[in-house]
């Protein structure tokens, strides 16, 4: 077994302060981070996952979801075992949920970064995705990857619960774009249902547009939980006062894990949703894991020209000249491929 170590930490008493989420667990001997990936040794903190390349895909872009981010390419994503959050209804569970006995990655199973990167040019990606559980606590090795990548061409993209320090985001070179998971806009939602708190996910979002980076935001409307319209106009009132041209994408939840007992997303719940976020100013907003007219293209804010029209992931059609309406000429926010 081969541990590799942590790099955003510091000593305090008898062990360590992990610095990477706002939860700066205190390790010891006998106490591992609540991510269940990182544990105090030998006067060090080490991380238990690196390289451990947990699920693996070639997706289009489209899935992570980013709409406005180099449309139509392929993006090489890549997960690690644990999580920060204990969300019910996780997708990735299996994956993220990380028993805290977890004896770590075997060698047999991990992957060096220039493997994988060599994997991902070869099978035409054109970007990176860290994603399927959290990236932070995989930081060092999203981190190795991203540098191998950037080197050969290829840029990193965060699909995050956006649960991390200010001091992980300074890190974080060669990342081109998040999605921020924001989840609810109360925080005794994030307490109950995702174990988490929402101001630290509020001043990622802050961070990431100050910093001039790409950001698309994604919402998961599950009934009864997050799903009235007084919470959804205070969150997309609060999105676009931020910026009007921030993607939204509002998510069809289906019952997973320990939220069984939860209905799927009525679609006139995702409309309204929609709606909201449209009538607070905010030009796009999408509905996914759903299939309905419109929901997934993009449209010129100021003629209503369409720009790009897109059947569940994929691209269908592509009219953006260059990042500009062939219509009107304005120009769409977002990072465009010419
Ligand atoms: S990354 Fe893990 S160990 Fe570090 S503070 Fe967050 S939950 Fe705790």
């Amino acid at each position: 077994m081969e541990y590799v170590p942590a790099r955003m930490w510091i000593r305090e008493g008898h062990g360590a302060k992990c610095l990477l989420c706002p939860f700066q667990c205190r390790l010891n001997l006998s106490n591992r981070g609540r991510c269940g990936v990182r544990i105090f040794s030998d006067g060090q903190v080490w991380t238990l996952n690196y390289g451990y390349t947990g699920a693996i895909a070639l997706d289009p872009v489209e899935k992570k979801p980013f709409y406005h981010f180099w449309p139509g390419s392929q993006t090489f994503s890549v997960g690690a075992p644990g999580c920060n959050f204990t969300c019910l209804g996780c997708q990735n569970h299996n994956l993220s949920q990380v028993p805290l006995n977890w004896a770590g990655a075997g060698r047999a199973s991990t992957k060096l970064a220039e493997v994988l990167v060599a994997e991902a040019l070869g099978e035409g990606a054109t970007s990176l995705a860290f994603t399927y559980t959290e990236p932070t606590i995989f930081f060092e090795y999203a981190q190795d990857l991203s540098e191998r990548g950037q080197e050969k061409g290829l840029p990193s993209v965060w699909v995050t619960n956006g649960f991390f320090s200010k001091e992980t985001f300074e890190r974080l070179e060669n990342v081109l774009a998040f999605n921020v998971d924001l989840k609810s806009f109360n925080d005794s939602f994030y307490h109950k249902v995702v174990g988490g708190n929402l101001k630290p996910v509020l001043e990622t979002i802050e961070r990431i547009l100050n910093k001039g980076l790409w950001l698309e935001v994604t919402t998961l409307l599950i009934p009864g939980l997050n799903d009235t319209s007084e919470e959804l106009l205070s969150m997309a009132k609060w999105l676009a006062k931020l910026s009007v041209d921030i993607p939204w994408h509002i998510s069809r939840f289906s019952p997973r894990y320990k939220q069984l007992d939860k209905t799927t997303t009525p679609i006139s719940a995702l409309e309204k949703a929609r709606q909201i976020g449209w009538d607070s100013g905010l030009r796009y907003v999408y509905i996914g894991n759903a299939n309905g007219p419109g929901y997934g293209d993009t449209t010129c804010h100021s003629c209503g020209q369409s720009l790009i029209r897109r059947s569940g992931f994929w691209v269908d059609e592509y009219l953006l000249e260059q990042g500009q309406c062939p219509k009107c000429a304005t120009p769409t926010p977002g990072r465009w491929r010419s």
